[in-house]
């Protein structure tokens, strides 16, 4: 059969951050991967799927993806479909992280290995790796940013606070937590000491969660604490985990007056999605972190290769990512805050966006 041995050259058109003009299709290797992605309502999932399914077709891998719009009955049927059809490799970034326990025990009984994109899976030991960005360190690096703009460390002998509210990711995200953790590490002193004055006393994790990490729910919430907290004093700083939480932040401060420049708060964001890049130039964002999709990817193309070729996959953390039932071998991606000042060489030199796509 000389159709599967032929060398097929394919144009990547569609994808905004996949840089590579060209793939070298590889001979088919009759192997099938199954991509359950969450939800293509926010940018960062369609570029994740996309650059997923373009190196895994350039490995010779068939690709059936689909994304379940945060609904997390589709995405189990999704998975059962995905294992009727014959998948001999699933990649999943859950919904809801604790949801698919029982679809991942079918995939495990029909020796189907599982690995963990992005989102860990919990409360299973169906899953062999876990690829994803280091999720502590991303809420390290929302709060190193805020306390060095903002100079905390010497603001309280210059007789400085700064107020600020907390708008942090999913509770069924274990994502979230790990995030939540981060910023907490490096924020909560300056918050026991006045330097941070959160006027709503809204700084524990389940106050401050966003269920889907939902963009409406974020705005609501900022409307809600800016007419029953804010009336008399700015809010200085909108600590957000999600750049769609950032959008919902910039709504509800446009709504109630705020406009660009001295009064506008530092609001951070993660993701570097296309729009907050562009919010970011303009000002109406501060900061967000940028997770390059193609690295994890790539990370993610390694382990589906182990699992079904029995290579050895780069690992670089075994102790962090215990999901209740096991501790789940995982690569940690770097991730990096952007800003006015760095987002060229990071984003635009590093290829992730073209400046043509940033000024449009
Ligand atoms: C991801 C973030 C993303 C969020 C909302 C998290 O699991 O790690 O990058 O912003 O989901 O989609």
């Amino acid at each position: 059969d000389n159709t599967s041995s032929e060398t097929k050259t394919e144009t990547t058109t569609d994808s905004t951050t996949d840089t590579s003009q060209t793939e070298t299709k590889a001979e088919s290797t009759g192997k099938k991967v199954g991509v359950a992605m969450p939800t293509q309502s926010s940018e960062r999932w369609i570029n994740d799927g996309a650059n997923m399914k373009s190196r895994l077709e350039a490995l010779g891998y068939e690709v059936d993806m689909q994304y379940a719009e945060d609904d997390i009955q589709a995405q189990v049927s999704q998975i059962e479909n995905l294992i009727a059809n014959g998948a001999d490799c699933l990649v999943i970034a859950a919904v809801d992280s604790s949801a698919l326990v029982n679809v991942l025990k079918q995939a495990k009984d029909n020796n189907i290995p599982v690995i963990a994109y992005d989102r860990l899976l919990m409360d299973t030991d169906a899953v062999s790796y876990y690829a994803t960005f280091d999720n502590e360190g991303v809420g390290t690096a929302i709060g190193k940013y805020i306390e060095e703009k903002k100079d905390l460390a010497n603001a309280k002998a210059a007789g400085k606070s700064y107020t600020i509210e907390f708008f942090m990711g999913s509770p069924d995200d274990n994502n979230a937590l790990f995030l939540y953790r981060g910023v907490m590490n490096v924020l909560q002193p300056y918050l026991d000491d006045g330097t941070l004055v959160c006027k709503t006393g809204r700084t524990s994790f389940e106050d401050t969660c966003i269920l889907r990490w939902s963009q409406e729910t974020a705005q609501q919430m900022c409307e809600n604490y800016l007419s029953g907290y804010y009336a008399d004093e700015k809010l200085d700083i909108a600590c957000t985990a999600f750049d769609g939480f950032a959008y919902g932040v910039r709504a509800a401060l446009e709504g109630a007056g705020y406009t660009l420049g001295d009064e506008w708060p530092l609001i951070t964001g993660q993701d570097a999605e296309l729009m907050a890049t562009k919010n970011i130039i303009s000002g109406y964002q501060t900061m967000s972190i940028y997770k390059d999709t193609r690295i994890l990817a790539d990370k993610c193309v390694t382990m589906v290769q182990a699992v079904l070729e029995g290579t050895e996959p780069e690992i670089n953390d075994k102790e962090q990512y215990n999901n209740n039932v096991i501790t789940v071998p995982s690569y940690l991606c770097t991730p990096v805050a952007v800003d006015k000042d760095n987002y060229k060489e990071i984003i635009v030199d590093g290829g992730y966006y073209t400046e043509e796509q940033l000024a449009d």
